[in-house]
């Protein structure tokens, strides 16, 4: 069974009912217990963990320690194009948006390489839009070579191809894959998404186990938070990544929380998500996910991202600009507002003031 199956059996407005009808006795029942279970997560999320959420922190800061200590893994994204055919209701590089296009070459993709591994970055992140006929797979392919050839690892978040394509972005160099379901909540991501391939909701729900069939080492998966209501945003999240976790146990399987931030188009998202909100979310997915990495973007602000750190962050970005060629050309527009301009000193010195270890280089092939 895919995990399409099993989404299938959930009702998102019963999922919902679950998470708000638990009880302050059920969240305390889910932090007696060692294993955090299906039941335990929905207590967890619910608005009855507010009285908890001291303990819950608590737990989740132990948790992180003993898995993964007082490092933090430290990348960085490159855009290299922003021509794009869909039509995200919530995204500057939307199809619709009067906005200034950019696609690199492979010369200028090596000019924004060879800057940013200057600033000692081993880790990149590989972003573009979805148009294949500018972005085909081949283009894709031979900007992951020339990235591996600057960065041990080189992550990609593109649009969801078939398993094929995913083997053959692996043969090219890249070992990790970011890709966000955006909603969970099917009827709301049809209205999202109401024209361009990324309209086909199972294509993408089934986008990891593709790529985890093709032997990717790592996926990172997550919703937008701000489309949808959180807490079953979350729910979902959570259930995918351990669904992954069981069906390709050898995956580095890791969960973003990223958030909806100003851009070109002016969406306004339906459901704000507070800076508790987040907290909440992320303790009660460390409980339920102790072994899985977490990463925090620059969508969210300096003060913020220091404050969560104890809490289950594992990866975070620095030095980070969402326009293609940032680095070096500064043209194009950006996918959206970044909080936190901090750059990649910066960052480190910020984690040693607060006793981590920045991590520049964790993986390489060779
Ligand atoms: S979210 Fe991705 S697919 Fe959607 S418009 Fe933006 S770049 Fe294109």
């Amino acid at each position: 069974m895919g995990f399409r199956e099993f989404w299938e059996q959930t009702c998102p407005l019963e999922t919902l009912k679950r998470i708000e009808s638990a009880t302050a006795a059920q969240v305390a029942q889910a932090l007696s217990t060692r294993f955090c279970n299906e039941e335990g997560l929905a207590a967890l999320l619910s608005p009855s963990a507010t009285p908890f959420l001291e303990a819950m922190a608590q737990r989740a800061h132990d948790e992180t320690l003993r898995h993964f200590g007082r490092q933090i893994l430290l990348f960085t994204p490159i855009y290299i194009s922003n021509h794009c055919v869909n039509q995200c209701a919530y995204c500057g590089f939307n199809v619709s948006n009067r906005i200034e296009r950019r696609h690199l070459s492979l010369a200028e993709v090596d000019i924004e390489a060879r800057a940013i591994s200057k600033t000692g970055l081993k880790h990149i992140l590989l972003l573009t839009g979805e148009a294949p006929s500018l972005s085909t797979p081949d283009y894709i392919g031979d900007s992951i070579s020339l990235l591996s050839t600057y960065f041990t690892s080189v992550g990609i978040e593109i649009y969801p191809v078939d398993e094929k394509g995913y083997a053959r972005f692996i043969d090219a160099g890249a070992d990790t894959l970011t890709l966000y379901q955006e909603t969970y909540n099917k009827s709301l991501y049809k209205t999202l998404h109401p024209a361009g391939p990324k309209r086909n909701f199972f294509y993408r729900l089934e986008a990891p186990e593709r790529a985890a069939r093709a032997r990717i080492r790592g996926i990172t998966i997550g919703g937008l938070l701000g489309l949808d209501n959180w807490r079953r945003e979350a729910f979902y999240t959570a259930l995918h990544a351990r669904w992954l976790l069981d069906t390709f146990p050898d995956v580095e399987l890791g969960i973003s929380f990223p958030r909806m931030r100003p851009h070109a188009g002016g969406f306004k998202p339906d459901f704000d998500v507070t800076d508790a909100d987040i907290v909440q979310m992320m303790i009660a997915l460390r409980i339920f996910l102790p072994q899985v990495g977490m990463t925090v973007s620059t969508r969210e602000s300096p003060s913020f991202r220091n404050h969560i750190l104890p809490l289950g962050v594992t990866r975070m970005s620095a030095g980070s600009c969402t326009s293609v060629g940032s680095h070096t050309l500064n043209e194009g527009s950006g996918q959206f507002e970044i909080s936190d301009g901090r750059s990649v000193v910066e960052m480190a010195e910020s984690l040693n003031r607060r006793g981590y270890q920045p991590v520049y280089q964790d993986w390489r092939r060779h």
